[in-house]
């Protein structure tokens, strides 16, 4: 049983973890980037190894005993390797952008050229934007996506790396709904001199069961968090070629981190262990017909998709049309507890802050268990909500109707509570 301890010591913050478990229960989760690990990911996650220092890599640590960590750092750096089909993997980045930060100073020095998707096109703040450690470090320049098409301009793409010659050019996003032609990169990369690092952070599950093309053939070095699509622990991974393994581990430790995370690194093993089962494909198809089922029925409602559709677990709504900006629909879902974040979509007349657009997507709903059936009956919700913001009526009507459909896809039901 979880927590027993926790209650008595701490009930303040015993009260916000049963409050985020019942939210999490109740409440529907179409956040694309969140997911619900196992209970088995969950309970490794509070083991004893979050107590050891252990810089350094598998028999080659500055602390002693080290020896059982070493058993699990070992067991994930295998299992990654046979789920990515890789010559390399570092299992201790912290989380994305710790991982982004290894990778870069592994390929690049301060104030080289990095290309990378602009934020506001579905790329993310650690491939250059300014206001991270990326565009501060970097001279930064970034592509688009096409304005009539809403997909990567590989041509635009091709002549911007020619006038730049960037050091590395970074393919990867969080907020694009497409297949990312990885080869194509390469030949971009090859023909400017460029290494290419491929962040599939994203859709890290989607490649794991094949479903998207790999990039490992492609990219010198391969970035991803291990928390989205793939649902392991809060954390990152970095794939690369052999050449390249040497100036990754280094820039791990200790170039940008200290001692790893030795408990979150053992239930990073427990998730691949579990990625690498016909089970979790079943479930990453079924992500994305989940994601396709959700997007032809929000079509089908008038909803304009950007790039009119989804190959993924994630779509772009822009809301335009509607009437109505990204930080209002957000705002009206979360009244009828329906989870989703306002987004910006390409050639955005609006502010971040503002947004004409709302991301959505299926990792987490399909974890719970939900199908294509599901999928509809959720995009009619949304559309009841966001057609009714101001009737009471209707919004306290559908969020009975969300409750009842989360209470049909239990979340954590052997979660034990002391009483
Ligand atoms: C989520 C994400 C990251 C950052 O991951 P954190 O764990 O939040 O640091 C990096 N790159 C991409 C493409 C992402 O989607």
């Amino acid at each position: 049983m979880f927590y027993k301890q926790l209650k008595s010591v701490d009930p303040q913050v015993y009260g916000a973890i049963v409050q985020e478990l019942t939210k999490q229960r109740e409440h529907l989760e179409l956040i694309p980037s969140e997911n619900r690990v196992s209970l088995a990911v969950l309970e490794t996650l509070a083991n004893p190894m979050q107590n050891n220092y252990a810089e350094g890599y598998p028999g080659r640590r500055y602390y002693g005993g080290c020896e059982f960590v070493d058993i699990v750092e070992r067991l994930a750096i295998e299992r990654a390797k046979t789920l990515f089909d890789c010559d390399h993997v570092n299992v201790q980045p912290h989380s994305g952008v710790p991982a982004n930060m290894a990778a870069y100073m592994a390929l690049a020095d301060v104030g080289d050229t990095l290309m990378g998707m602009a934020l506001a096109h579905g790329g993310h703040l650690s491939h250059g934007h300014k206001v991270n450690f990326s565009g501060r470090c970097f001279n930064v320049v970034q592509y688009t996506v096409d304005q009539k098409t809403e997909r990567i301009d590989y041509d635009g793409l091709a002549k911007l790396a020619r006038e730049a010659k960037p050091r590395i050019i970074v393919s990867g996003a969080s907020a694009y709904s497409r297949v990312i032609d990885f080869a194509r990169f390469r030949e971009i990369c090859d023909e400017v001199g460029a290494y290419h690092m491929a962040d599939i952070s994203h859709i890290a599950g989607l490649v794991a069961a094949g479903l998207h093309p790999s990039p490992v053939p492609y990219a010198d070095v391969v970035t991803s968090t291990t928390h989205k699509t793939l649902r392991g622990p809060r954390g990152a991974i970095i794939l690369c070629k052999q050449e390249h393994a040497k100036a990754i581990d280094r820039a791990v430790f200790p170039g940008t981190q200290g001692g790893p995370h030795m408990h979150t690194i053992a239930a990073k093993a427990v998730c691949f262990k579990e990625a690498l089962t016909e089970e979790f494909r079943s479930y990453q198809r079924q992500i994305v017909a989940n994601a396709r089922a959700l997007a032809e029925e929000l079509m089908r409602l008038g909803y304009r998709l950007v790039s009119g559709g989804t190959d993924n677990h994630l779509m772009l709504i822009d809301l335009r049309n509607k009437g109505m900006t990204g930080v209002e629909a957000e705002a009206i879902l979360d009244r009828v507890h329906i989870t989703v974040n306002k987004n910006m979509i390409p050639y955005d007349p609006e502010t971040p802050a503002i947004t004409s657009g709302i991301r959505l997507g299926t990792p987490t709903a399909t974890t719970e268990g939900m199908k294509e059936d599901q999928m509809r009956q959720i995009a009619r919700l949304i559309d009841t909500a966001l057609t009714h913001p101001d009737d009471e009526g209707v919004l306290e009507r559908v969020r009975a109707q969300v409750h009842e459909l989360t209470q049909s896809f239990p979340v954590y039901e052997d979660f034990e509570l002391p009483d």
